[in-house]
């Protein structure tokens, strides 16, 4: 059972993974932007918004990266480098075709910026650049729906339990490693064609609905959880009291058995009628009994988050492999230089963040890419600062 990565890594058991240690800041992400942005302001650096960078211009002799073209609006902009250009553009994970060329399942869905279409990876690969982590990410699993444009939180409270898409248990669904949950969720039955568990449903009663009726800020609402909690639906939007609302737009499903509840999931498009209502059944059954002898001997879910499932009727929301954000991109070398797929770095090509993250397979600890961003936003800068000026 993983223990507790508040703190920690969310893999101490791992070689190094005692090493990592974990420590916040007041005022958290917005500080640490605010002194960033300062010094970007006192050193009167401008930022050109609303323009979008299409391609680097790459010196056909030299193979060196002299600038970039960029859009604003309907208009081509050409960016000339003093020194260097550096990709910070971010991840794909508004772009379809590379989440389905490279991430381990489909769909997968975020909440990032809806800007980060991988276009600096592509502008990277134009000129050469290697690719590395594209299978990587920093997620969980979360809930989606059309109607509204981001991937949200997902409610953490019991009672709960996550079923895949036959209405089978199929991992130990509390205190996961809030970054690589996803792993759990990316299963591919051959014999079903089908992921398994993308979507998977989580399955919660009428005690866990009760306290989440709410007004913006209440605590306790589905969308609300530890660690997921602004950029989730609470605050934006306000679940109705009796979630009568989300019921009729399909982002919740509701029956007064399990059975019932079965047989709704059974319908969605997505579940491709692979649910058997009496298989959900009986995992509710299995589920009560673990309860009651206060053990978990398929999942070992630890005893105190086996609590009872039982008061009707039953609701289950959707959720998918996703959440932050993708790693991978470019591959750099420890000066941040895009390198080639030989290991040459492309003469004043840089990338940071995102773009090319140094996370491969596991996502280490909570804070990751934003040190990540600081430590090679920094290891850039001063190779850059160190390029001799381009003519
Ligand atoms: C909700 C949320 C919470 C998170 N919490 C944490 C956390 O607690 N700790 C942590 O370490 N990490 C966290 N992360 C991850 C972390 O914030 C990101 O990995 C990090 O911000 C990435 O920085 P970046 O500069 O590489 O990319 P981003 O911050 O995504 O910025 C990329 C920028 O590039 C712009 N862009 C994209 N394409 C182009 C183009 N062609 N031309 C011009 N501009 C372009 C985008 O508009 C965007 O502004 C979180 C992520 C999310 C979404």
């Amino acid at each position: 059972m993983k223990p507790d990565a508040s703190g920690g890594g969310e893999f101490p058991e791992l070689v190094g993974g005692e090493s990592i240690s974990r420590s916040t800041v007041p005022g958290g992400g917005a500080r640490l932007w605010q002194g960033l942005d300062k010094q970007r302001r006192d050193r009167g650096i401008p930022v050109l918004f609303d323009t979008a960078a299409e391609r680097l211009i790459q010196d056909p002799f030299s193979k060196e990266i002299i600038g970039v073209v960029a859009r604003q609006g309907n208009v081509q902009v050409y960016v000339k480098a003093r020194k260097a250009v550096a990709l910070c553009t971010g991840g794909f994970e508004w772009d379809e075709e590379m989440k389905m060329n490279h991430l381990r399942a489909y769909p997968s869905w975020f909440y990032t910026n809806p800007n980060n279409t991988g276009e600096g990876i592509r502008m990277g690969q134009a000129v050469g650049g290697d690719l590395w982590h594209m299978n990587s990410l920093s997620a969980r699993a979360i809930p989606y729906h059309p109607d509204w444009p981001k991937g949200f939180g997902v409610v953490t409270r019991q009672p709960f339990i996550i079923v895949n898409k036959l209405g089978k248990r199929f991992f130990y669904e509390t205190q996961w490693p809030s970054h690589s949950a996803w792993l759990e969720f990316v299963h591919f039955s051959t014999r079903d064609s089908a992921y398994l568990s993308t979507p998977a449903y989580i399955i919660y009663d009428e005690t866990t609905r009760k306290p989440l009726i709410g007004g913006p800020g209440t605590k306790g609402r589905l969308g609300d959880s530890d660690t997921v909690q602004n950029w989730s639906v609470q605050g934006m939007t306000q679940w109705s009291a009796d979630h009568s609302v989300e019921v009729a737009k399909g982002w919740i499903f509701k029956g007064a058995t399990p059975e019932e509840l079965g047989e709704q999931l059974k319908a969605e498009p997505e579940n491709q009628g692979l649910m058997d209502p009496a298989t959900l059944k009986e995992t509710f059954a299995k589920y009560s009994q673990y309860v009651a002898n206060g053990v978990d001997p398929e999942f070992n879910r630890p005893p105190s988050t086996l609590v009872k499932l039982e008061t009707p009727p039953f609701y289950a929301v959707k959720i998918y492999p996703g959440g932050p954000n993708t790693q991978g991109g470019l591959k750099k070398d420890a000066k941040s230089r895009v390198i080639d797929p030989f290991g040459k770095p492309i003469p004043r090509l840089y990338c940071v963040g995102e773009n090319g993250s140094v996370y491969g397979f596991l996502y280490p600890t909570g804070g990751g890419n934003v040190c990540e961003f600081v430590i090679f936003g920094q290891v850039a800068g001063k190779n850059m600062a160190a390029e001799p000026s381009l003519a």
